[in-house]
């Protein structure tokens, strides 16, 4: 739907030399940025990911079961539609090769610096260049920073007291152990959110007891999930249109879906009568009815999709707990009841330090202000995208982006577009860089929080979308339709635009 404009290629044809940027990521977002660079005519970015191969969250989330709950034909690029995905929804391995062969089919390869990670960066407004150091000490410069690090790379795995005592194996989903076989084996799972609805189902029936310790329960309903058929397949390859015609259908309805988003929604109730009814239909015990059912209205917390979340729950060889983990000891769990819960693996699929962002990173900006301390009380941007005092440094899946009801990437490509636009206008006007006014930035976010207000996460429950305080930092306040609308162009009017101070050829000095 968003197609980044392209006059960078004219001035890339002129001749006009282009600024060295750094991307950090090789993920969804890296990878779509590198590409619309590319697309431009712009080849001077380097790509620095910090493990060995592409796709971000889609290369570490490698456990059982895991796939994507927004269908596959809309979590994909608009410009790279693939025809055959296998099915509705796809899983990890699918969506990880999309991403491999995004990377590879656009020549992303060369450009990218596998197993280096930036650990700190900071802005030298003398030579307008950002001055970026290496976890090993290697330091190089870019005249752009633009970071796709997102929202959920960096997993959360809490302290429970003893766990150094603890003889068996422990590891997080998003670091999942395939070395273990757990077949047979009694297990603990930490944590009921998304991730865990997936690999609970898996697991569950090879191993001799799966413990769920619980703290909160989720909405959860049917995921309408089916294998594409063949004759689908081939009318999507043949038919260009037909697919892209899927795409907005799915597109339209999962907008639809932020209505039940909406403090008091009328759509939110049917989501969690089809949770009810899913619990009702599967689970017969009264008491495990209960500790499965939120008091929480649907969707404050995402509301997850899953065929086989409340089977998995009623297996005889699943137990719910729900008094919460006091200590660990040598093979056990002990819960604040008192209760011992034999463990010989503990699985952490307790999520992500959501909104911590860019930390522990150390950036620093204008006059070495640092966008932790900054970013104290709770990280914001403007659109999005950009932190004033910070001048070009751009983010993409950053603060109040994240979305309940649709897809990411298409949020990743409204981003790609604007900033595109912003690097586009400091090659065009020969700028040292843009920097977002404090009143713009400042003028975005008190809307947003007044707009967020009005959303279910405002209502009360505890979610990875807002801080310890309750600020909401991390989800985009409205339909898509509005972000794309405000992002579709770049007012260049709300940047401070500083002109080069030392009238010399523009900087060529290579990133790495
Ligand atoms: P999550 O949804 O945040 O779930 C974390 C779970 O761990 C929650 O049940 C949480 O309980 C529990 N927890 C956290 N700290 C705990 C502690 N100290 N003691 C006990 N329990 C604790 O994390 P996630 O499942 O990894 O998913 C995170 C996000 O990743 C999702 O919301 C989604 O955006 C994305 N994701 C997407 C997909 C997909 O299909 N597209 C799949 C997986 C993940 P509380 O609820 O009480 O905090």
């Amino acid at each position: 739907m968003t197609a980044p404009t392209t006059h960078g290629a004219s001035l890339a044809r002129a001749g006009t030399a282009t600024p060295q940027i750094a991307i950090l990521g090789a993920g969804a977002a890296g990878l779509c940025m590198a590409i619309q660079l590319k697309k431009a005519g712009i080849n001077s970015f380097t790509i620095y990911e910090k493990a060995g191969s592409v796709a971000g969250t889609w290369r570490d989330n490698t456990y059982p079961g895991s796939g994507c709950d927004v269908p596959s034909h809309l979590y994909s690029f608009s410009f790279e539609p693939k025809h055959d995905w296998s099915r509705k929804f796809a899983r990890q391995p699918e969506i990880e090769a999309y991403f491999q062969h995004c990377a590879e089919k656009y020549g992303l390869l060369p450009h990218i610096r596998f197993n280096t990670e930036i650990a700190e960066a900071a802005f030298d407004e003398e030579e307008a260049l950002w001055r970026i150091r290496m976890r090993d000490g290697e330091e190089v410069s870019a005249a752009l920073f633009i970071s796709g690090a997102g929202q959920l790379n960096q997993p959360f795995t809490p302290h429970l007291e003893g766990i150094e005592n603890f003889n068996g194996a422990a590891f997080h989903s998003a670091r999942w152990n395939h070395d273990i076989d757990l077949t047979g084996k009694t297990v603990a799972v930490v944590g009921s959110g998304a991730s865990a609805i997936q690999f609970v189902p898996e697991i569950a029936p090879k191993v001799e007891h799966l413990t769920l310790f619980q703290r909160t329960p989720n909405w959860v309903v049917p995921k309408a999930n089916r294998p594409y058929t063949r004759l689908e397949k081939a009318l999507f390859k043949r038919f260009p249109a037909l697919a892209k015609l899927h795409r907005y259908m799915i597109y339209l309805t999962l907008e639809r879906n932020f209505l039940a988003f909406l403090k008091d929604s009328f759509f939110g109730k049917l989501f969690e009568k089809a949770a009810r009814k899913e619990i009702e239909t599967h689970i017969e015990d009264p008491e495990l009815r209960e500790k499965l059912t939120p008091d929480f209205p649907a969707g404050c917390k995402r509301i997850l999709l899953s065929n086989d979340w409340f089977p998995a729950m009623a297996r005889p060889n699943v137990s719910v707990e729900t008094a919460g983990i006091d200590h660990v000891e040598d093979g056990a769990l002990i819960g604040k009841d008192g209760r011992a819960h034999a463990a010989d693996v503990i699985i952490y699929g307790t999520g992500f330090k959501a909104t911590d962002f860019l930390c522990p990173m150390e950036i620093k900006g204008l006059g070495g202000r640092s966008l932790n301390e900054a970013w104290r009380e709770g990280a914001e941007a403007y659109r999005g995208v950009a932190v004033s005092g910070f001048p070009n440094f751009f983010m993409m899946y950053g603060p109040n982006t994240n979305l309940g009801h649709n897809s990411i990437i298409f949020m990743i490509e409204c981003q790609v577009n604007y900033i595109m636009q912003c690097v586009q206008a400091l090659i065009g006007k020969d700028l040292a860089y843009v920097d977002v006014k404090p009143d713009a930035m400042s003028a975005f976010n008190t809307q947003l929080q007044e707009d967020i207000k009005k959303s279910v996460w405002a209502s009360g429950c505890t979610s990875w979308y807002k801080t310890e305080s309750g600020k909401i930092t991390n989800n985009w306040s409205s339909f898509t339709m509005k972000y794309w609308w405000q992002m579709r162009r770049a007012d260049l009017a709300h940047f401070v635009q500083a002109v080069k101070r030392h009238r010399k050829p523009p900087n060529l000095q290579a990133a790495d």
